[in-house]
């Protein structure tokens, strides 16, 4: 009946400022404001990444990919001692040797080593002729052959990349 440690809880603010009651501190405003989101902009792989002082380019394996830069080609070929930077390139170069030939055309099933061959050939079934001379209009189907149309027909001396072999339809040694 008699309690008598009913007193009333002290002010626990102290310094009481609060006494017109009049609403809401500015505080609990300031908490419900959405906040802006970070955007940092940085990819959710997890794989660390190391920049190339040479190009700024970010790679996974900095080593192998100096070795752009410096022309250091530890592969070789054991066939014909031509050496790579890469691994990878080492590996489909390979192919040249084993004769494995992943990629095959999808309409008369013969099989290529290089992707850029596969689809060079498929032109032929296509009747695509992406390469087109620019003097007078004729299409090609592969880049040599509009080489040597421009060296033939036009005269003109293609410097550019003329050794390039990539667009050969292939060997056919079947
Ligand atoms: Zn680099
Ligand atoms: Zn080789
Ligand atoms: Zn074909
Ligand atoms: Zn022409």
């Amino acid at each position: 009946m008699s309690s008598a440690s009913n007193r009333m809880p002290e002010n626990l603010g102290g310094l009481g400022n609060n006494m017109s009651g009049d609403g809401v501190s500015t505080s609990s405003m300031a908490r419900s404001a959405p906040r802006p989101r970070k955007n940092t902009g940085t990819p959710p792989a997890n794989r660390k990444l190391f920049k190339c002082d040479y190009c700024s380019k970010e790679v996974t394996n900095l080593r192998v990919h100096l070795r752009v830069h410096t022309g250091e080609k530890p592969y070789s070929c054991q066939y014909c001692q031509k050496s790579f930077s890469q691994v990878n390139t080492l590996n489909s170069h390979l192919r040249v040797h084993n004769g494995e030939k992943p990629y095959s055309c999808d309409i008369c099933k013969k099989s290529f080593a290089y992707l850029y061959a596969r689809n060079s050939h498929r032109r032929i079934h296509t009747g695509e002729k992406p390469f087109a001379c620019e003097i007078c209009g004729e299409a090609f189907t592969y880049r040599y052959t509009l080489k040597t149309h421009l060296a033939k027909v036009h005269d003109q001396n293609v410097n550019a990349a003329v050794s390039a072999p990539s667009e050969d339809p292939g060997g056919g040694s079947g």
